[in-house]
């Protein structure tokens, strides 16, 4: 098949590969009919993750069951399914209190960015839609493998509550969820933080209450005004590196908590703080196929669109140039299409 491979910092190539297959019973082979390119897949593409030379990338798609291991008894071959991007068995003790995330069992898909992916697990992992879904419909599909997922995860850590106040730090495809999450959730106030006119735009379709363009201690300034002089009840910490992690802190009002869901490079937390008002840390990687059910409804009943968050869609041929473009920050998000 062919499948998007790296073989070392900014160089992506799209390769001829074996087919993925049945390896183990608990095994499905998924066709996949939209992939696309995640933030943390710009963490090899620009070294700062140590790069297996060759190996396939891409850890999100949703898709077409092609073929079942002898296990799998709820899906059968053309079944529309959502791939959470972590594999999970569902039944494992951490499965069974909503950590999936963190499954006995735990494994990624390693092919999203191709024509088919292997997902381990597939009986606990998979959620298929009610028949084939319209085609509008397949990027939020596809968001809800990961962005939509980690950003409401990020908004649950956070404890959103209902007429309180959310800042989310980080406009990337995951803040703009979390923007979503936390307006559904019933914040009545939420802030983004974002230097970008066109995730702005975004943010405020998604339900941003506020926009703050602002960094450092006038970004704190802003949020604390927009908060009544306290902070944020709620912070979603949306991007993973020391500095959003220290504006994350800097907003949170005491007694609040920090969910964050930025894969973390290079981050000291501010513990004193922490300690001194009250202020925790929770969250870490999202347990997409505990909130799908939900997430599922939310998309296929309209009241979310989290597909919007896709601003470039490419064929699977031109993958490099995708990657090209959410590196130099030209695209928000990046679809592919097999
Ligand atoms: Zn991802
Ligand atoms: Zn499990």
């Amino acid at each position: 098949m062919r499948a998007t491979t790296i073989h070392a910092a900014g160089d992506i190539r799209l390769s001829e590969v074996p087919d993925p297959t049945i390896q183990l019973p608990t095994d499905a082979v998924v066709k996949v009919v939209a992939g696309c390119i995640c933030g943390s897949d710009l963490w090899p593409y620009r070294g700062e993750n140590p790069i297996d030379a060759g190996a396939t990338i891409g850890h999100e798609c949703v898709g077409i069951v092609e073929e079942v291991g002898g296990d799998v008894t709820s899906f059968k071959a053309g079944d529309f399914v959502v791939v959470p991007f972590c594999h999970s068995d569902n039944t494992c003790p951490h499965c069974a209190v909503g950590m999936h995330s963190v499954c006995d069992n735990l494994a990624m898909t390693s092919s999203g960015q191709a024509e088919y992916a292997r997902v381990t697990q597939a009986e606990g992992s998979l959620v298929k839609t009610d028949g084939t879904p319209d085609a509008a419909m397949i990027p939020s599909l596809l968001a809800l493998t990961d962005v939509m997922a980690t950003g409401w995860h990020a908004a649950v850590a956070a404890r959103v509550r209902e007429g309180g106040t959310a800042v989310i730090v980080g406009d990337g495809a995951v803040g703009l969820c979390g923007v979503l999450a936390a307006s559904v959730m019933g914040a009545e106030k939420v802030v983004l933080m974002s230097r970008h006119e066109p995730r702005q735009v975004i943010g405020r379709e998604f339900g941003a209450t506020h926009v703050v363009a602002e960094r450092g201690e006038e970004g704190t300034a802003l949020v604390k005004e927009i908060t009544g002089g306290v902070g944020a009840d709620a912070v979603l910490e949306c991007v993973g590196t020391d500095s959003s992690m220290g504006t994350a802190f800097a907003v949170a009002r005491p007694g609040s908590t920090v969910g964050f869901v930025g894969v973390p490079h290079g981050v000291e937390l501010p513990v004193r703080r922490m300690f001194q008002k009250n202020v925790g840390l929770a969250g870490g990687m999202a347990p997409v196929r505990a909130y799908l059910p939900e997430l599922l409804d939310l998309v296929t009943s309209g009241r979310i669109d989290p597909g919007r968050v896709f601003d470039s869609v490419l064929p699977l041929d031109d993958v490099a140039e995708g990657y090209r473009a959410m590196d130099e920050r030209r695209a928000i998000k990046v679809l592919l299409q097999p």
